[in-house]
């Protein structure tokens, strides 16, 4: 097996005789023809199935180490897929730290299809093995929560779950198979926001989705046909380029994350700090045991002498917005923004307060980072 580097650049071949095309082209073709009415054809729509799509459906497929691949138009589309294979009556028991919009698509939509739900903390194991009912059958979570960074160890789940005779389903968006390979550690099916790190230049919404057997593969790819929420061969061919850079990104990224903690931690202006990687975090054990690195988002409580709305406001080179996993820095609020939809209750009972900034490090120059928090944090001290 070649390096991780390696294998973004070189891991598929690309089969394209005519041209010796050193990238897969981007085939536009929405149908194909057949030779003859008898002829066998490996391509006949695209829905069904493209060349440039399914490059990166193997690509994927390869670094994450699974039996199959499958690209879809979102995160979420990729999402309700892995969902879409559940019946009536079914029932998942889930992280309860998962993004805004899985929990909105369970409980506002599968609920309603009669799939049930029970929210526990995945990394408490005695509460995993409580929510187990007679018609579980799979748990779902995210291996590093957002935006508290909270580890939930992959192995300890997915051997509980096994036993158990449950699926486990792990979002790796974060993390990336550069960083940590949930199908190496146990788990069924993986997928991903690959509008975050994989594409990494926040310029396509795209969701994927791998599999540890064919034989999942197989009902994957009957949802993907019959619901039809793909990606377009162009995107598919954008998140195919950021994959290859995947690997020196995130390890900038990380440097970055590591030069701006080393900043911020002794300023009396910072009150805590969220991030796996800080040896005195709780789930430093798990992530080193089970994670490559740590990963370019990190998470900060600000004194109660900032004022948060200033800070964020007078951030420049941060730019304030939702997401993550792209070249450049971004600054959010999860109170005000990602998590506003949750009840105030609910938000502070996470540990989400009004005081809680999130950075998505990208790959700037650390030393234009600091000096952008430096600035803010001093426009926004309280006298
Ligand atoms: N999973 C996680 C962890 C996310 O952060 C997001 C989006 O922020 C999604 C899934 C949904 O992905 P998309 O926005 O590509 O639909």
């Amino acid at each position: 097996m070649t390096g991780f580097n390696t294998q973004v650049v070189h891991g598929q071949a690309i089969n394209d005789n005519q041209t010796g095309a050193i990238n897969v082209p981007i085939y536009n073709s929405s149908t194909y023809q057949y030779r003859s009415l008898q002829a066998s054809v490996r391509w006949d729509y695209a829905r069904s199935g493209n060349p440039t799509r399914e490059f990166l459906e193997k690509q994927i497929a390869q670094l994450e180490q699974g039996a199959c691949g499958f690209a879809f138009s979102s995160g979420m589309a990729a999402i309700h897929a892995v969902l879409a294979i559940f019946k009536p009556g079914d029932h998942l028991i889930v992280g309860d730290q998962i993004y805004g919009g899985t929990y909105r698509l369970m409980n506002q939509y599968f609920k309603k299809r009669a799939i049930s739900f029970t929210a526990v903390d995945p990394r408490d194991l005695t509460a995993i093995k409580a929510a187990i009912q007679p018609n579980t059958k799979a748990i779902y979570f995210e291996p590093i929560s957002n935006p508290l960074l909270r580890v939930t160890s992959v192995k300890q789940v997915s051997q509980l779950a096994r036993q158990a005779g449950l699926l486990t389903i792990v979002d790796n968006t974060f993390l990336t198979p550069y960083l940590q390979k949930p199908l190496m550690l146990g788990a069924d099916i993986v997928v991903h926001s690959a509008t975050k790190y994989l594409s990494g230049h926040s310029d396509v919404i795209a969701g994927l989705v791998v599999t540890k057997t064919a034989e999942l593969g197989k009902k994957i790819y009957f949802i993907q046909n019959a619901l039809g929420g793909v990606l377009s061969p162009q995107d598919a061919s954008l998140v195919r380029r950021g994959i290859q850079t995947l690997a020196l990104r995130l390890d900038r990224q990380m440097e970055n994350v590591a030069a701006l903690i080393k900043f911020l931690q002794p300023l009396p202006q910072i009150a805590c700090l969220h991030y796996p990687g800080l040896p005195n975090s709780e789930d430093y054990q798990v992530a080193v045991a089970e994670c490559h690195g740590f990963g370019g988002v990190f998470s900060f409580e600000l004194a109660p002498n900032v004022d948060a709305a200033e800070f964020v406001n007078h951030l420049q080179l941060f730019k304030l917005a939702v997401s993550l996993g792209a070249v450049e820095s971004l600054a959010e609020l999860p109170y005000e923004m990602s998590h506003a939809e949750l009840p105030v209750a609910e938000r502070l009972a996470a540990g989400i307060t009004p005081q809680l900034i999130r950075l998505a490090v990208g790959i700037e120059e650390a030393a234009d980072l600091k000096a952008d928090l430096k600035q803010a944090l001093v426009a926004a001290i309280n006298d």
